[in-house]
């Protein structure tokens, strides 16, 4: 007799649950996506006990046809493909007409449906049995409730998780819904308490709603396009950072994704600004056209592929990190939520100038070295103290506003009269301040913080973290164009790997190479150093090494470029001016013209290098002025 068994619907039902629905996060996400698949503009969600006892999500969407009722409940039932051809055009986010007889099959499910007010209907699915479709009162739209999830099969409902953590599930597929679709207004509900809720006024209200308002005057607002790929949304502020990667959102072509090209596309535009076990804030929204993807239809897929990985990762680095490092290009798309609605603006292709950082030049090449050799990201700034090229300092000084107080354009681009002072003074010094050189020397406070007076406003440069930063540049900058001079060890450095260790390192020779440091195999197990950059002599070579292997498994997010920046930092620290120091007039004015007028800048730890006080924070705190 022959073995192969058809299954029945009961069989397969619960199989097709196993995939489809894993928890009450899952039911949320399918009913939600079909609420939106029905074109719903409001979407109301409540859950009990983390889902676990109830799930219902209720929408004012198109509803369901009296007769389609039980047909939603059978396998392979959809009204949003009917052949074979649809799939090329799929639009909706579910097609496969699973999730409602997997989710049934598994729960006691009630639709209750109107396609006119007040001509409702309701069926109800306990496993396996699809009841009668009678009328009731309702309201145009769906509501689906689900409840007591898994009551038929005791080891899935045993493999639940603790509540909070099924409800912190529920609750980020919610926020994912909410940021993803800011047209259309949530509430969300649970245990009878409202948790969330948006209005479908758009991006910044749903980021507001979620996150806070504050949340929001820490943002740009961007909207830029490149090479046919559209970059908008919400990204943190380089001071604004988060202590885990959860307040990471991406959205490609409008659907959330878990995305490895853009995500680190986003860390490396903001890695010079975040210090160890800093996160950056985004909710970004990538727009590219269909065919720049690999279409894969499975709808529990959360990532996607790309056509060409290096073009996405380099247009979204490049966009992300010239707003970040204030560039000309950058200042033509980023658009301050509180002063203005964002404005559609097209990304200049040209290089941006040297002056700026340059490594928008970074070549396509390089691109694809830092995003295939994912560890390594070999981005270095080159620093404010190179020399500016012909014609590009004119630049440096026009770029941002600069921050004169009677600058009467700066003012009003700035829609002074409509936002306060504290505001005003805490936004502009966000940006970056360009001094001229109408500037005085004041003196030095406390031997630490030297003061210039520059028209309404004195700027306070603490000395150390100034010079920290210039050495931090200029040490990044000769990594960066290998004008490194190496120190030969009078005693070379030797030490012990294992199998693993010693191909991970082999790997990385020719870049540590172009960082000043020479490295060779020594023996089978041994690696030995004998050249280290000059600068970095009094590196602690076996900290060094020991953070790079450390780094060396996925788990541990370190970057040979982290651990390189840090001792860099170290070093810089160690060599700089101390507070406390009398610097000589000379020094003092060094040190300035060095800084080229860049009052915005951080020290490697991410300390602000210069406090702006103006004339008239000075006059209220005496009372001069109210
Ligand atoms: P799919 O979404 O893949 O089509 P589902 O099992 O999720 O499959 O849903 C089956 C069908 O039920 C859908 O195709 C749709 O016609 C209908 N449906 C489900 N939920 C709703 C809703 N909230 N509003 C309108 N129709 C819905
Ligand atoms: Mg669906």
């Amino acid at each position: 007799m022959g073995k192969i068994n058809v299954l029945g619907t009961e069989v397969y039902n619960r199989i097709a649950a196993g995939e489809v629905v894993d928890g009450p996060y899952s039911v949320v996400k399918e009913l939600v996506e079909n609420s939106l698949d029905a074109g719903a503009t409001e979407i109301e969600i409540c859950i009990d006990n983390a889902g676990k006892t109830r799930i219902m999500v209720s929408d004012n969407g198109s509803g369901i046809e009296k007769d389609d009722l039980p047909k939603a409940f059978l396998p392979h039932a959809t009204s949003k493909i009917s052949s074979a051809s649809d799939l090329d055009l799929i639009t909706t986010l579910g097609f496969r007409g699973e999730a409602l007889p997997s989710i049934a099959s598994v729960s006691v499910t009630e639709i209750v449906s109107a396609v006119k007010n007040d001509e409702g209907y309701s069926i109800t699915a306990e496993g396996q049995n699809i009841g009668m479709v009678s009328p009731c009162a309702a309201k145009k739209g769906t509501s689906v409730t689900v409840k007591s999830l898994f009551y038929n099969t005791p080891v899935r409902a045993r493999f639940l998780r603790a509540d909070k953590k099924e409800e912190a599930d529920v609750t980020a597929m919610v926020t994912r819904f909410i940021l993803g679709n800011p047209d259309v207004s949530f509430c969300y509900i649970v245990d009878g308490r409202l948790k969330l809720t948006s209005y479908g006024e758009g991006l910044e209200e749903a980021v507001a709603g979620v996150y806070g308002a504050d949340t929001v005057s820490n943002c740009f607002n961007i909207n830029a396009e490149k090479n046919n790929i559209r970059v908008r949304g919400y990204i943190g502020s380089q001071n604004y950072f988060k202590p885990n990667k959860t307040y990471e959102s991406v959205y490609l072509n409008g659907r959330w994704v878990n995305n490895s090209c853009i995500s680190t596309a986003m860390s490396c535009a903001y890695q010079y600004y975040a210090m160890k076990r800093q996160y950056p804030f985004y909710v970004l929204f990538v727009d590219v056209p269909a065919d720049f993807v690999d279409v894969n239809v499975h709808p529990n897929k959360s990532d996607v592929r790309f056509v060409d990985t290096n073009l996405i990762f380099s247009t979204v680095y490049k966009i992300v990190s010239s707003i970040l490092d204030g560039t000309t290009a950058a200042a033509d798309f980023v658009v301050d939520t509180k002063r203005s609605p964002a404005v559609k603006s097209t990304y200049k292709d040209s290089p941006l100038p040297a002056v700026f950082g340059g490594k928008a030049e970074l070549s396509e090449k390089k691109f694809t070295e830092i995003y295939e050799n994912k560890t390594e990201i070999p981005v270095f700034r080159e620093g404010k103290t190179s020399k500016p090229e012909e014609g590009a300092s004119n630049l440096l000084y026009k770029s941002p506003p600069p921050s004169y107080p009677n600058d009467e354009n700066y003012l009003s681009s700035e829609g002074k009269d409509e936002i306060s002072d504290e505001i005003d003074t805490r936004e502009r010094e966000e940006q970056r301040s360009f001094i001229l050189d109408t500037r005085k020397y004041v003196g030095a406070l406390f031997n630490t913080f030297l003061i210039f007076e520059v028209g309404d406003e004195a700027f306070l440069i603490d000395q150390h973290a100034a010079h920290e930063r210039l050495l931090f540049d200029e040490y990044s900058e000769k990594i960066a164009k290998r004008t490194i001079t190496r120190q030969c060890m009078l005693v070379p450095y030797v030490f012990n790997v294992t199998p693993g260790e010693s191909q991970f390192l082999s790997e990385k020779l020719p870049l540590l190479s172009d960082m000043g440091f020479s490295v060779e195999l020594f023996g089978d197990s041994a690696f030995r150093v004998y050249e280290v950059p000059q600068d970095l002599q009094s590196i602690d070579l076996k900290c060094f090494f020991d953070e790079l292997l450390s780094g060396m498994g996925e788990l541990k997010n370190v970057t040979l470029t982290d651990i390189l920046r840090d001792k860099i930092a170290m070093t810089a620290c160690k060599h700089a001016i101390k507070g406390g120091n009398i610097l000589t007039d000379a020094e003092i004015e060094n040190l300035f013209s060095l800084l080229k007028g860049d009052m915005g800048l951080k020290c490697p730890h991410g300390r602000p290098i210069c406090v702006k006080l103006t004339k008239t924070q000075l006059e209220k705190m005496f009372k001069r002025v109210v």
